[in-house]
């Protein structure tokens, strides 16, 4: 099966490519992609740079060019719900985006007309991951999470998302790209690691800590790719 892996930052797909050792490369549309055997899969990884219109250039040239049969994203996050810890990793059962504001014509905040304002994740994927933490020993929660084109580090943005979406947490490509894997008929599964808590302390923890938790988050992306089609 030819699988895409997909981060938004360089942190968050390097410790994939190092942990493939052998890998090609080609340039298009101003990303590079890699591509690699791995598992008796083929795979191609990028990272699209940080957003919802970079990442949606990166996933739909990852189908359409590079013919990939399933898209697992690999990131950090913010993290929302309480219990969300720094380094704690939650998979997506669904995606929406919160920056979305038609509002005054009387649609829910998040929605664009023939869409909808949640798009769900694959869940056989997402039941192969749950069987992968109990057996890697490692909580995975599994949660709503809330994409927007803004780096959240107040509390207030925070409360707010959580009260409209009910998300657990949030980031900035996970939606787009469910969108364009939705819009193709593509299975996807979207995975982070929590870098920071989105409050006015998250720009410092994001920095102390995207390494660290993206690495976490690849870790257990490559588990899943070994896993994929048992
Ligand atoms: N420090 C970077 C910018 C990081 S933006 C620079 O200067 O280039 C944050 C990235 O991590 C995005 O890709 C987003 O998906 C994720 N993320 C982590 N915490 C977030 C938060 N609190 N709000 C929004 N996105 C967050």
């Amino acid at each position: 099966m030819k699988i895409a892996i997909m981060g938004a930052m360089r942190e968050e797909i390097d410790p994939i490519l190092a942990a493939l050792g052998e890998y090609t490369s080609e340039e298009h549309a101003g990303n590079v992609f890699y591509s690699a055997q791995y598992a008796g899969h083929e795979l191609v990884i990028a990272y699209s740079k940080i957003g919802k219109v970079f990442s949606a250039i990166t996933a739909s040239v990852m189908i359409e060019r590079f013919g990939a049969q399933a898209l697992l994203f690999s990131g950090v996050a913010g993290g929302i719900g309480k219990e969300l810890k720094i380094g704690d990793l939650i998979m997506a059962s669904a995606l929406c985006q919160h920056d979305v504001d038609i509002t005054a014509f009387g649609h829910p905040y998040g929605f664009i007309p023939e869409g909808s304002v949640m798009i769900e994740t694959d869940s056989d994927l997402r039941s192969l991951a749950a069987e992968i933490a109990v057996d890697m020993g490692v909580e995975l929660y599994e949660g709503i999470i809330a994409t927007g084109d803004q780096f959240v580090a107040s509390s207030e943005r925070k409360a707010w998302i959580e009260k409209t979406f009910n998300a657990d947490a949030l980031e900035m490509e996970g939606a787009s790209v469910a969108c364009v894997c939705h819009n193709f008929s593509i299975p996807f599964f979207v995975l982070r690691a929590i870098s920071d808590t989105a409050d006015g302390e998250a720009g410092i923890d994001f920095d102390a800590f995207l390494q660290s938790s993206a690495q976490v988050s690849a870790k257990f992306i490559l588990e899943m790719v070994k896993r994929i089609g048992d």
